[in-house]
């Protein structure tokens, strides 16, 4: 028998695996990368492990966005790699430009002044340009009108273990609004204004703060003060309709008002994480556990030795920074008053 094993003529089928296609409803959902034909074999790497892991069994389709057209080799080598369906959309100018309102020389002077105090990204007008399209503009392309969920995927990503159910029907079916699988503290230096605009926000808008939110995931002061917690959001799986309704789009336009993006060099994860905290209820987030994942410089393995055994995971437990000091999924748990993963106080087994 263990002969047979280790020499392979036994399969080696995870009991959980559905067949290389599943059965069952799909959900109306689509991958979602922004990209620019540069980033052609980084984001091939990332659809690879993204197909190998999950979707050669969903076959989701996949949108592609630029602020550019994208090229035929672009093209050509991502419908080869994604089984489901492969759309492309090119930005329109009034989503990837300064709004009018800006005054364009106190936005370069914060950008020269970001550069010497040597701020990651902060002489860039581009980063600051996807940041405000990741923020308010993503979700009304009009590629993405016709979906409801959405999974983002970037260049140079890693999943680490099997993914055997439909994540989007997981979220359907727990009445799941946003996810995440890693949480850190944001650079303060990037967003200094960000919780006024919010406060600002809460005052004109009490409507839309929902009862139960996590405001205790963002706050340590019952919302005087913001603590830069947020999940990162090069991950996410959410739904399209929450991003597109009356209470995201006001978020949105007080801070796109307030010029944020272009004063300070506010990041598309904070801004998705404070919306997420404050007009969701907390049953509404989620941790995914089950999916590892690595965007540099951090990586999400699974806590529990025999779920990464049963889920095939080829992560260093010890990589994982879920436990972290400068992680803020263990707050996370506690607002939710949700049991840590047993094994979380010893990664290294
Ligand atoms: P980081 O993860 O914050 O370091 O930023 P990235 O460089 O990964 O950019 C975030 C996402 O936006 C990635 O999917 C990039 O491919 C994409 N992106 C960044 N800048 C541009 C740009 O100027 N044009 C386009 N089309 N995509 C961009
Ligand atoms: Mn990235």
């Amino acid at each position: 028998e263990e002969v047979a094993a280790a020499t392979g003529s036994s399969p080696n089928v995870s009991p959980g695996l559905p067949p290389a296609t599943a059965g069952g409803p799909r959900m109306n959902a689509t991958f979602v990368t922004l990209a620019r034909n540069t980033d052609i074999w980084d984001i091939a790497r990332s659809i690879r492990q993204v197909e190998d892991r999950f979707n050669r069994k969903f076959h989701y389709d996949w949108v592609f966005l630029n602020d550019k057209p994208f090229d035929e080799q672009f093209k050509k080598v991502t419908t080869a790699l994604v089984s489901g369906k492969t759309h492309y959309g090119e930005i329109p100018k009034e989503h990837w430009s300064f709004p009018d309102h800006i005054d364009q020389e106190r936005a370069k002077k914060v950008r020269e002044d970001m550069a010497q105090r040597k701020i990651i990204y902060g002489d860039s007008v581009s980063y600051r340009h996807m940041c405000r399209f990741e923020s308010g503009f993503f979700f009304r392309q009009p590629l993405m009108l016709n979906y409801e969920w959405y999974w983002r995927v970037e260049p140079s990503v890693e999943l680490f273990c099997d993914i055997d159910y439909d994540a989007f029907k997981f979220m359907a079916d727990n009445k799941k609004k946003y996810s995440f699988v890693l949480s850190l503290y944001e650079y303060v230096e990037t967003i200094p204004t960000l919780w006024d605009s919010t406060k600002k926000f809460m005052k004109e808008h009490p409507e839309h703060i929902s009862e139960g939110n996590s405001m205790g995931f963002l706050s340590d002061d019952g919302g005087a003060t913001y603590n830069h917690c947020h999940m990162w959001s090069n991950f996410e799986i959410g739904n399209l309709d929450w991003l597109r309704s009356k209470p995201y789009m006001d978020y949105f336009e007080t801070l796109d008002k307030d010029g944020g993006f272009f004063y300070e060099r506010w990041g598309d994860a904070p801004v998705h994480s404070i919306a997420a905290g404050l007009l969701l209820k907390k049953e509404e987030i989620h941790f995914f556990n089950d999916i590892a994942y690595y965007h540099v410089p951090f990586t999400h393995c699974p806590t529990g030795q025999q779920k990464r055994l049963d889920l095939k995971c080829h992560c260093n437990p010890k990589d994982n920074f879920d436990w972290k000091g400068y992680s803020c999924t263990s707050r996370y748990f506690e607002i939710n008053n949700m049991p840590k993963p047993e094994g979380y106080e010893m990664e290294q087994d």
